[in-house]
């Protein structure tokens, strides 16, 4: 789960993270109202969406910028106005970009230098890495790939939590001295103990700013949290923003399915993760593009599959679907009942490719045969991949 930056500044504040003083407000007037209370030389107003890159993005309008920095109460409002309402692209949206429904109002703080901080859960590793970097500010992906030598990289042993020596080498490698040091240390540990605490599986700051007088302030932020501990952050929880998630992925999450959307136009319903894993690889080598990851889990119930399957059937991207069902402790009959009661309702508009084998095969094949349905059959996975493909 993501959240957004006004959401995170909170978590910040709950331990003593220093980020700039703001607020989010819905609309202009509030906007303007918020900028009056915080009344300084210089202020920002920010797109809340849940993507990165909105400074340098583009709103489907043509205004240009969802970061913008101004001196008056009444240009924060007026700009407020401007994206409220509006779709923003940026690199991380993807083309049909994001509709802002907030913002943020800060005050804007006197930078000297934008350094990049983070903390992620490394998968190799199966550890906490803290990464940094001199070049904050900008796309940290470009970073790494131009300059790598420019990136630090520090692993956290999860029983010894983060040590003091690797904080001063995270110090010494950033070239901080003197108080700016002393409050990025500080800065440090503080995110290493929201990172554990909250369960988080992403912490990025970019950036991470020092100011002329060595304070250290963060000024962007994007969280992850891992799902499957949500339930221990009743309050973290509670920050959800369904409108920004894939709605899709929303559907799927109320039928308990695993489910990631994904661009293509070839559908799969598949149980068990690696199988599905298998089935989109053999559907990118048949020169297809999986339309989403799916997999309905062993203990599927025909409510279940029948959730799937509408699930796919409304995606207006999808072309063909192929299931593919190796039934071991779930029953073939099981997904063949929950297609079938899943077209009744609303038609089958779709090429289809079945490929099932195992646990009750036989009473499937005929559930799915005397349905009088169009169903392409196949006899393996790499059959029914080709077959899809050929659909679409
Ligand atoms: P994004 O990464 O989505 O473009 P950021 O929050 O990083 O958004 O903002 C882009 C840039 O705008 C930052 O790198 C920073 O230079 C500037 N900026 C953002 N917030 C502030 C602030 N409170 N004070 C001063 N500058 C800011
Ligand atoms: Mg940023």
């Amino acid at each position: 789960m993501n959240i957004h930056e006004y959401q995170a500044k909170e978590l910040f504040d709950r331990f003593e993270v220093p980020s700039p003083r703001g607020q989010m407000a819905e609309t202009a007037e509030d906007a303007l109202k918020i900028a009056q209370e915080i009344n300084s030389d210089l202020m920002v107003v920010k797109a809340q969406v849940h993507a990165g890159g909105r400074g340098k993005g583009t709103f489907k309008n043509g205004f240009e910028g969802g970061v913008h920095l101004t001196k008056s109460a009444e240009d924060i409002g007026a700009l407020a106005g401007k994206m409220i309402g509006q779709t923003l692209v940026t690199k991380q949206t993807g083309e049909e970009g994001k509709l802002v429904r907030k913002v943020m109002v800060a005050d804007a703080v006197d930078i000297k230098h934008e350094y990049y901080l983070a903390v992620l859960m490394d998968r190799e590793t199966s550890r906490p890495v803290i990464v940094a970097s001199t070049e904050g500010g900008m796309d940290i992906e470009e970073v790494a790939e131009s300059s790598p030598e420019k990136i630090l990289r520090v692993f956290i042993h999860p029983l010894a939590g983060l040590q003091a020596h690797q904080v001063r080498k995270l110090i010494v490698g950033l070239g901080l001295k003197g108080p700016a040091a002393k409050a990025f240390g500080k800065v440090l540990k503080n995110l290493y103990r929201l990172f554990t605490s909250l369960d988080c599986d992403m912490v990025e700051i970019n950036p991470l700013v020092e100011t002329p007088d060595g304070e250290v302030l963060a000024l962007d932020a994007k969280f992850g949290f891992d799902d499957n501990a949500l339930y221990r952050h009743p309050e973290v929880e509670a920050y959800r923003d369904i409108e920004e998630e894939d709605p899709r992925e929303v559907a799927a999450a109320e039928f308990d399915l695993s489910y990631i959307g994904l661009d293509g136009n070839i559908a799969c319903l598949v149980n068990g993760a690696g199988l599905a894993m298998a089935t989109m690889d053999a559907i990118k080598f048949s020169g297809g593009d999986p339309a989403n990851f799916l997999d309905v889990g062993g203990g599927a119930t025909e409510a279940q599959v029948k959730g799937a399957f509408n699930i796919i059937q409304s995606d207006p991207k999808v072309e063909a679907i192929l299931i593919n069902i190796f039934g071991g402790i779930m029953d073939c009959n099981v997904i063949a009942q929950g297609v079938v009661a899943a077209v009744k309702e609303t038609g089958l508009k779709l090429p289809l490719v079945v490929r099932l084998e195992g646990n009750n095969v036989a009473a499937g094949r005929e559930t799915l045969t005397a349905s009088g349905l169009a169903i392409t059959g196949a006899d393996d996975l790499a059959d029914a991949a080709k077959k899809a493909v050929a659909a679409v």
